[in-house]
């Protein structure tokens, strides 16, 4: 950035929203820091407006907002998800059927500072919840599983067949059977213009399971760079669920980081209409964004004063570890060091991986 971007007047500024004036000059923060920094609880659950009895859903129990340090709030332990093309005869099955590996991935990103992860995954993507019970079981990290449908491609035939309201009942059922603490992913095929009719009804439908049970919602909105997809299906994502009494501020707009959005236009209106801007895919996902771009989108988001309603993981699955690369913690490991370089302060990194998450992840129980 040149000194002509940052006069004095932009200076203070930035160091007012966080972003430090000298970039690129920070000494070099230890791995150690950042574990250390990440596992330091902050700020009370009212200071963020978490409403008194409300708690986050793990597999194994409801905890207090306040326990959890650093949230990773999309990816995937378990996932297994019937490919767009068939699989070529002898290809290698995906990482996270490896439950004894991904165990040990945990564990290690716990090490690096995880407090609590999200996994992404429902039946429709092939998650097998006794392996993410296990996962709860064995290891020292928070693990949230969620519920949904995925996109019209992995959905069961009986997403056809049932009612706007039977796909509901079910959801908020099989939400209390199964502990799950979020709806999400819930996506929509990407390279189409507009959600289809089964896939409205399953927005609308899990707007309805969580109207009725609190459960946050996160999505996967349709980023693809076809000649039919727009910018804002996020925007349309979110007008069904608020066409069935959801409130926005209990929603996360997935694959927020794919887009091509560095003004922040897209940014700025998910974010007014009280969602979060979820960049999920950070570290992944480089061939559709690049993480140097992925940085620059997330300075424009502080500098428009969204800080509060960002959320950062990486959709991880697993792969390439086994080469001992990033594991899950590479959000904090990988992006929030490119985060430092560009500037950012760590209060400003701690809020949104703490205090945001919190925040998004919090509810109170309703009916039982
Ligand atoms: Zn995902």
């Amino acid at each position: 950035m040149s000194n002509q971007r940052f006069g004095m007047k932009r200076r203070e500024a930035l160091r007012l929203l966080g972003i430090g004036a000298g970039a690129g000059l920070l000494p070099s923060v230890t791995d150690a820091a950042i574990a250390a920094l990440a596992k330091q609880p902050t700020r009370s659950p009212a200071a963020d407006g978490i409403p008194s009895g409300a708690i986050v859903r793990t597999l194994l129990e409801d905890v207090p907002p306040a326990s959890l340090a650093t949230v990773l709030f999309h990816e995937h332990l378990s996932i297994n998800l019937r490919p767009a093309q068939p699989r070529p005869a002898g290809a290698p099955p995906p990482p996270t059927q490896n439950v004894d590996m991904i165990l040990e991935l945990v564990k290690r990103a716990g090490r690096e500072g995880v407090s609590c992860i999200v996994d992404g995954g429902h039946p429709d993507m092939g998650r097998d919840l006794a392996a993410l019970k296990r996962m709860a079981a064995e290891t020292d990290v928070h693990i949230v599983a969620s519920g949904g449908y995925y996109m019209e491609r992995t959905y069961p035939p009986e997403v056809a067949s049932k009612s706007e309201q039977e796909v509901a009942s079910d959801l908020e059922e099989e939400a209390r059977a199964s502990r799950y603490g979020a709806f999400g992913e819930i996506g929509q095929m990407p390279n189409l213009a507009e959600m289809t009719a089964n896939e409205r009804k399953v927005f609308a439908a899990v707007g309805r399971a969580h109207v009725r049970t609190g459960i946050p919602i996160f999505t996967h909105n349709a980023y693809g760079t076809g000649p039919n997809v727009r910018p804002d299906a996020g925007l349309r994502q979110l007008d069904v669920l608020e066409s069935v009494g959801v409130n926005p501020r209990h929603v996360a707009i997935g694959h927020s980081c794919c887009l091509d959005d560095l003004k922040a236009d897209i940014f700025r209106q998910i974010a007014k209409r009280g969602a979060f801007v979820g960049f999920d895919r950070v570290t992944t996902v480089q061939q559709i964004m690049p993480d140097a771009t992925k940085v620059q989108m997330v300075l424009a988001i502080l500098e428009a004063g969204l800080a509060d309603q960002l959320l950062l993981s990486a959709d991880f699955t697993g792969q390439r570890t086994l080469e001992d690369g990033p594991g899950y913690a590479r959000t904090v490991t990988v992006f929030l060091p490119l985060l430092r370089q560009a500037g950012v302060k760590d209060e400003v990194l701690q809020n949104i991986m703490t205090n945001n998450a919190r925040r998004f992840l919090a509810f109170v129980p309703r009916n039982g």
